[in-house]
């Protein structure tokens, strides 16, 4: 049976619906038509009204309710609720308001006009919502989510059953997969199949025990390549105790090992030219040194590059560079693959010569000479360099081996530049 909440079947309606608003969670304040000189007067607040705004009864009373407004209240929403009562429409809208403390909070409301039988404006009813807290765990949502996909990590988030429940920017990026794509599936998706049944079951062993597992994943992307990346993931208690998530959180090496790759090219190679830097050059020619002990000749070509102060001095430094390039790509177009060209120093080239005698070597050091000579310059009309060419004695130390070498190149040099001189 329906209860008859008339006026007339229940006298008693007035005093049940006011115990009802004043144990409403939500304020509820009512305001006369706003006809006095002081605007809208509140007549009436219930209790959680007065909990929102710090104000009695006492003092709300008698009061407009822009005593609750201050510096961050929404003015363009105020002035839309102004429009609204004098067209005696209904309202709704949210702003920050202030409590008796000054303490600001977030309030979405809405208020009714009510009119007499007579059809008369006698009062405007509106009810509150405190929504400070919904705003702050959005903001902070936000703010976390924006975190999240910040770092270059990529970060998962799976339910207790291994399915993905979240994934940040960072995964998007590193597996090339749409987040649409990852969401609801498991990570399993992203195997390589590198990883044998052991790991899973170590990974596995230690996540049900609750403990964080650490190691470096080969993962699988979208478009079937391969990356490495360093996972760590962790399951995640829920209040009694149970697992209820697991974050595996991820970095890509592929980028460090990308950057380490840069870094051993750096410490072994030339940077204007490519070639050996003399460094690594001089490690290679110890390994040549140990390969004549082992019956196989070795020789070397110093090549020095003639009058090439001049090509500065007139030209300028980056034309010298560029020289310095054509340079360097005549030596290896004219030698063997085997053979190494190290950048010795400034315009000066070593060659080492691995199983060649002294013809040979002499042999291929003519055919560098020659190659220099036909490097074709736009500015540079003449390019030319002398070589001193040695082959190594036996039991002869490194050191000699390499002045004899120098000393045939200054014999070029003071024949003439643009020879090929050999050591005896
Ligand atoms: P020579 O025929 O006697 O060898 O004459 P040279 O002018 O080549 O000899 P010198 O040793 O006096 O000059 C070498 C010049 O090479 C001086 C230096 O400025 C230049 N040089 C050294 N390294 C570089 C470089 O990386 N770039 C450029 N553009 N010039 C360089
Ligand atoms: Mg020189
Ligand atoms: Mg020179």
């Amino acid at each position: 049976m329906q209860t008859d909440f008339s006026d007339a079947a229940n006298p008693d309606l007035s005093k049940i619906l006011l115990a009802a608003i004043n144990q409403s969670f939500n304020s509820v304040v009512i305001t006369d038509a706003g006809e006095g000189l002081d605007g809208h007067l509140i007549v009436y607040a219930n209790d959680a009204f007065c909990y929102q705004t710090g104000y009695t009864l006492d003092e709300l009373i008698g009061k407009n309710p822009r005593i609750l407004q201050g510096a961050l209240t929404n003015r363009g929403m105020i002035s839309e609720l102004k429009s609204c009562l004098k067209e005696k429409r209904f309202f709704q809208g949210s702003t920050v308001n202030y409590k008796k403390d000054g303490r600001s909070y977030y309030v979405e409301w809405n208020i009714s006009p009510i009119s007499n039988e007579q059809g008369k404006l006698t009062n405007f009813v509106s009810v509150q919502h405190d929504i400070s807290y919904p705003v702050a765990t959005n903001s902070m949502q936000e703010l976390l989510l924006r975190a999240l996909n910040t770092t270059p990590d990529s970060i998962f988030i799976t339910d207790s059953l291994g399915k993905i429940t979240f994934v940040n920017d960072g995964v998007v990026e590193h597996t090339g997969y749409a987040a649409t794509e990852l969401l609801g599936r498991a990570p399993s998706m992203l195997q390589s199949g590198k990883h044998d049944k052991e790991f899973y079951r170590l990974m596995w062993s230690a996540l049900t025990s609750g403990e964080t597992f650490r190691a470096t994943f080969v993962n699988k992307r979208k478009n079937g390549t391969l990356y490495d990346s360093e996972q760590t993931i962790t399951p995640i208690l829920d209040t009694n105790g149970e697992i209820s998530h697991f974050i595996s959180i991820n970095k890509d090496l592929t980028k460090r090992v990308a950057n380490e790759n840069e870094l051993v090219k750096a410490a072994r190679y030339d940077s204007l030219t490519g070639l050996l830097n003399r460094g690594a050059g001089a490690r290679e020619l110890e390994r040549s040194y140990f390969k004549l002990a082992q019956g196989s000749p070795v020789s070397v070509a110093l090549v020095d590059v003639d009058k090439f102060k001049n090509v500065n001095d007139t030209w300028g430094h980056p034309v010298g560079d560029e020289i310095l390039r054509l340079i360097a790509d005549a030596l290896k177009t004219a030698l063997r693959e085997t053979d190494n060209v190290i950048r010795w120093g400034g315009e000066e080239f070593l060659i080492i010569l691995d199983q060649s005698d002294l013809k040979r070597a002499t042999d291929l050091a003519e055919r560098c000479r020659i190659s220099i000579s036909h490097i074709e310059h736009v500015l540079v009309k003449k390019i030319t360099a002398s070589i001193g060419v040695a082959q190594l004695n036996d039991n002869e130390e490194l050191e000699s081996f390499i002045r004899r070498a120098d000393k045939a190149l200054y014999q070029a040099k003071k024949n003439g530049r643009n020879i090929v001189k050999i050591s005896d």
